[in-house]
Order: structure tokens, then sequence, then C-alpha cells
């Protein structure tokens, strides 16, 4: 379903990124364009990159343009090891206030460990133990003798995203939410999480059921029966650490897309890193970035064109000769986007 060209195309900041990012994106670029782009690229710069040519991860003409468009796509940024460097995936998340991760999963390539897993995680971004707010206490003369961390968790910010999560569900037409936690054991923190999502839950009551389950059980049993699930609510570092779990169900980090949701702006990206063993070798796999811009179509409600998208990638999956190394292939990066761009 390419796009009519009377359609006016929508402004969305692109940052090519770190590693394979730009390779990848190159490959959006180019699938975009054959779909007859709804969206009009305006190119910026973030990342190691930006910081070789700028002296600054995030420069303030990024931010201006994403404030503008209200919309990105990204490619994956590295975070400089060593001191003195904030995650700016974490900046950008604080910046523009995206309280909601949403990090769907599904089954794409046949003959894997599991078949058929279709799963929404709705992860809290802001909040919990991610705020940052870390000390060392010194003993004698060993300065970082006791790490410490708090975590915060407030109603409004448990009570927002919970609602998100069921509104997500009911719109797309899921069946059921779990809220993940662990207020055995952190009951304020959690418990407060628990407390307020269930009450949400109640007022969805009669659109759509949900339950309850503690972080552990629940990463046993997404090993163990998957299918129970369909969409997870959790907070920051639980959503974090079970998305990338879910991730490899359905095979790998190069499959698995993410949205960064607030109510001004929302930022799309794949879920892996820069891949700097591979970068520049033509060999990272462009799948999770390509369904992070699909994801970003349906956001705008270009619900055919998404699924024009994920058919066509569903399509080029389906044969080995479609497959980038990761997915026990041999296809090139650019292959992949060829073969993409000819069922189009
Ligand atoms: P990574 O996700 O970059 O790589 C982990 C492994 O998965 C590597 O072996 C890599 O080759 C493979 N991989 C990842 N994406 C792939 C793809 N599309 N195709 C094929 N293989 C793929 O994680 P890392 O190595 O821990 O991190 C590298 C850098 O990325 C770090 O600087 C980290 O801070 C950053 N990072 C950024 C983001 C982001 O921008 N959202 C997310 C995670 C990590």
């Amino acid at each position: 379903m390419p796009n009519s060209s009377t359609q006016q195309q929508i402004p969305v900041t692109l940052i090519p990124g770190d590693g394979i990012g730009p390779e990848i994106v190159d490959v959006v670029v180019r699938v975009f364009d054959a779909l007859g782009n709804p969206f009009a690229w305006e190119t910026q710069q973030a990342g190691v990159n930006a910081l070789e040519k700028n002296g600054d991860l995030l420069p303030q003409t990024t931010l201006d343009s994403i404030g503008r468009t209200g919309l990105a796509l990204k490619g994956p940024l590295s975070t400089p090891i060593g001191g003195g460097f904030r995650s700016v995936n974490v900046r950008l998340r604080e910046t523009f206030q995206l309280y909601a991760n949403v990090r769907p999963a599904r089954t794409i390539v046949p003959g894997g460990r599991y078949e058929k897993i279709d799963l929404v995680l709705v992860r809290e971004n802001l909040e919990g133990l991610y705020v940052g707010h870390e000390h060392y206490v010194p003993i004698g003369d060993d300065a970082h003798a006791v790490a410490m961390a708090t975590g915060i968790n407030t109603r409004a910010g448990s009570r927002r995203i919970s609602k998100f999560a069921f509104d997500y569900a009911v719109r797309n037409n899921r069946r059921k939410v779990t809220i993940v936690h662990k207020a055995n054991v952190l009951k304020a923190l959690t418990g407060l999480f628990l407390e307020t999502a269930k009450q949400v839950g109640l007022n969805y009551a009669d659109q759509i059921e949900f339950n309850d389950r503690i972080v552990d059980a629940c990463a046993m049993q997404l090993v163990l029966n998957p299918w129970q699930f369909d969409v997870i609510v959790s907070t920051n570092l639980f959503g974090d650490i079970l998305s990338d779990q879910i991730a490899g169900l359905v095979g790998g980090l190069g499959m698995a897309p993410g949205a960064n949701i607030g109510e001004r702006a929302a930022i799309f990206e794949a879920v892996h890193g820069s891949a700097p063993d591979i970068a520049g070798k033509g060999m990272a796999n462009p799948t999770a970035l390509l369904l992070a811009a699909a994801l970003m179509l349906e956001h705008k409600g270009l619900h055919g064109q998404a699924k024009f998208l994920r058919d066509a990638i569903d399509s080029v999956l389906g044969e080995e000769s479609g497959r980038t190394a990761d997915l026990g292939g041999s296809t090139s990066t650019s292959k992949y986007g060829d073969l993409l761009i000819e069922r189009i």
C-alpha cells in the first residue's frame, strides 16, 4: 500500500546514531522511499558521532528538532564508557517525559524455540530504580565501601503507566493485562505500583481481564509458557530486564522494536544497541528498526501502511535466503533492504 503522493508528509527527526545505526537507518530510508514515504525526515546527530562533530552527545539542535516534530526515529547510540557521560537515551526520555516504553514481541521467523509468540511489554520509563539517585558511602580508606541507590515510584506515575497499558490493550484488541511487581519484598516501592495498577485495572474490568505476577515467577513462566501472557505492565527495572527476555523468545535483539511515548513527543527505536562488534561489516539486521518505524506509522494512525510493511518483512524473513547472520542466514544488511523493496 504505497502512499499516494497527495498525502502531506509528517515531519520526523531521524537520528542515524552510532555503530550499525547508519547502516540500518539507510535500509529504513530506502524502504520508506519505496513505500511512498509518509514521513519527511529531518536528519540530526546524537551519540558518539555527535560528540566527535559537535563536542556534545546530544546537541541542542537535535533536541530542538524533536521538540518541533514531536516524533523521532532513532538509531542506536553508544554510551562512552567511563565517568561523566549520562546515557543519551535516558536524557531523551527525561527531556521529553517519555513515560511509556512499549516493546512488542512477535514470532516472525518460523522454526525457533518458540512459535506464535505475540506479547507486548509496557514499561514505566521515568521512575523506579532508574532515577539515578546513587551514591557511595566511604568506610576507612575505602571510598566505595558501600553503594546505595534509591528507587522512586509515585502514585501518579504508576497510575499514568497503568492507564496507558490498559488503554493500549483495549485499543489493540488484546485479551489480558498482567501487572508485574515484587511487592512481597519491595513492599513500598513496588507495592504502591501494584496497588495503583490494580485500582486502574478495576476501571477497565468490563473491557479487559487482568492479573498480577511477581517478577521472578513471571520470568520463569515466560520461559515455560509464554503464551499465557498478552500485555505485561511493569516498573522501570523489571520492564527493562523482561523486555530483553521477551526479545529472546522471538529471535533476539535484532527483532525487537521499542516506542518511547510521552504527551508531547514519541521516539521510536530498536531495542538493541550500536553493536560495535559487527558495525561496518554489512551484517546488521535492520528488522528491529523497521518494526519500530511500523510502530511509528501506527502511532500516526497509518495502520494500512504499517500492516503492509510488516507483511513484507514477514515474507522476506519467511525464507532463509532473506535472513541476516543473527537469524542463521547470510544475507547482508543492504541485500535484505533490496529484498524488502522488491516486495513493496
Ligand atoms: P548491543 O545490543 O549493541 O549488542 C549485543 C549483541 O547483539 C552484539 O553481539 C551485537 O552484534 C548483537 N546485535 C545487536 N543488534 C543487532 C542487529 N540489529 N543485528 C545483528 N546483531 C545485533 O549491546 P552492547 O554491545 O551491550 O552495547 C553496545 C553499545 O550500545 C553500548 O555503548 C550501549 O550503551 C549502547 N546501547 C544503546 C542502546 C540504544 O541506543 N537504545 C541500547 C542498548 C545499548
